[in-house]
């Protein structure tokens, strides 16, 4: 093992040390009968990959050789529909909770918690780490309850401590950590002897995102390079779990949160030139609006917004659409505006300070778009082989995972029916 591999495995055994819960005897659940893991009395062992910003299409683009190869060999869906609002933390805790965000509370990257008057950012460590913000039961909780160890890397909501359950394994997120070496601490981590070896991994990389955001969603050498980046990294997983063995018993499901649209600087609408930013209370700005204003300012605020912009949507917050599926959650702001498609809503003092910015790519917009479809990948031994699937919402996966895990999903809005379009029967 070299000094470094070393080194992030210690340091991530430290942090576990320091706080995680005490995890139950190693026994775990039964693999799935008639699964191949079950055949070769091994444990099932599942991760759960995140591509952010990943879009459906972006497979298209020429230069993701390994993940157009998993694709074409497991069971790929046409895309991973993602859930309102099309943003990172939502999405990512609705996929390991079978939750949509108006259910399980993260409503947003940013969000006000109108109780307690405190913030959410991804910026916010505190908050990040705190429980509290987190509804639902996800995977690893669940999975840690069966007796099974778990090292979520870096998915939101892994740091925080959830039901008094923390996993086995995590590590505080570090955006600077090489893709190489989070590929290689999972790899050590599937190295352990079998007592301490976790069952439920995840890997996370930023790099689309980054580069979508950047240099917009179409094809261009910028965006070329991460998803060049991303591709390499999932190839070093899928020759490590080779060299090992182990790629005839380990899953992957290969997934994004949402996709990408292309904004421009002539799509942006500016927000003084119908209310006054401070007393509309903005919490959440672009794409999507959040306003928490005063109950004295509230009315006038909506007046002066519903109808303003022809590109720019404005509810209160109990007349969402239904299509939006996000209802009924106190941290829902008072007011939400919603940008169309490639749309940006701001500030005039923003927009002149950041001249390279609403010029690249953003997501945030209503999940149903083309634009804002994300992937799905699901290859090895507990998948169907060569299978192409339609369009499907992400808080299916939970369920999915749990099958795959042999776990008994806790509630969740998923249908346990959509399983069947994933899971090879043990004839095949
Ligand atoms: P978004 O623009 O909604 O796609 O957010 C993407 C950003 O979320 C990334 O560039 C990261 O900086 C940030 N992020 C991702 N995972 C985490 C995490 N676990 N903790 C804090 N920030 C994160
Ligand atoms: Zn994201
Ligand atoms: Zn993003």
């Amino acid at each position: 093992m070299s000094l470094s591999r070393f080194l992030l495995l210690a340091a991530a055994l430290a942090i576990c040390a320091a706080g995680c819960a005490v995890a139950p005897a190693p026994s775990g659940p039964p693999a799935r009968p008639g699964s191949q893991a079950a055949d070769s009395g091994q444990q099932p062992t599942l991760i759960l990959i995140s591509l952010d910003g990943f879009r459906w299409d972006f497979l298209e683009h020429g230069v993701t050789p390994t993940l157009s190869r998993l694709a074409a060999a497991g069971v790929h869906a046409d895309r991973l529909i993602p859930s309102f609002p099309t943003k990172t933390f939502p999405n990512h805790y609705t996929i390991v909770t079978g939750l949509r965000p108006a259910e399980h509370g993260l409503v947003a990257n940013n969000i006000l918690d109108p109780r307690t008057g405190e913030r959410f950012s991804l910026s916010n460590r505190k908050a990040v780490r705190d429980g509290k913000w987190y509804g639902g039961v996800p995977i690893w909780v669940t999975a840690e309850r069966a007796g099974m160890r778990t090292a979520p890397l870096f998915w939101p909501g892994s740091e925080a401590e959830i039901l008094g359950i923390r996993p086995s394994y995590s590590l505080a997120y570090d955006g600077d950590m090489r893709p190489d070496d989070r590929v290689d601490l999972v790899l050590e981590w599937l190295d352990l002897p079998a007592p301490e070896r976790p069952s439920f991994l995840t890997l996370y990389f930023e790099d689309v995102d980054d580069g979508a955001h950047r240099y917009g969603p179409d094809p261009s050498e910028g965006l070329a390079r991460a998803l060049g980046i991303v591709d390499r990294a999932v190839e070093r997983l899928v020759e490590g779990l080779e060299q090992r063995d182990l790629s005839l018993r380990v899953d992957l499901l290969i997934v994004s949160d949402h996709g990408m649209s292309a904004t421009s600087r002539s799509r942006v609408i500016f927000l003084e030139d119908y209310v006054d930013p401070e007393e509309a209370n903005v919490v959440d700005w672009s794409p999507i609006l959040g306003l928490w204003p005063s109950p004295e300012h509230a009315d006038a605020i909506y007046q002066a917004l519903a109808g303003a912009h022809p590109h720019l949507a404005i509810y209160r917050r109990e007349e969402i659409p239904d299509r939006y599926q996000f209802s009924g959650h106190e941290r829902i702001p008072l007011i939400v505006g919603i940008s169309d498609d490639g749309w940006s809503v701001t500030t005039r003092a923003r927009f002149n300070g950041c001249p390279a910015c609403f010029d690249g790519g953003e997501h945030g917009y209503e999940q149903s778009l083309d634009s804002m479809g994300a992937l799905l990948i699901a290859y090895g031994p507990s998948f169907r082989r060569q299978t192409k699937i339609g369009p499907i919402e992400n808080f299916h996966l939970y369920n999915v995972m749990c099958a795959v895990l042999g776990l008994e999903p806790a509630h969740n809005s998923g249908d346990p029916a959509r399983v069947e379009d994933f899971l090879r029967s043990p004839s095949q």
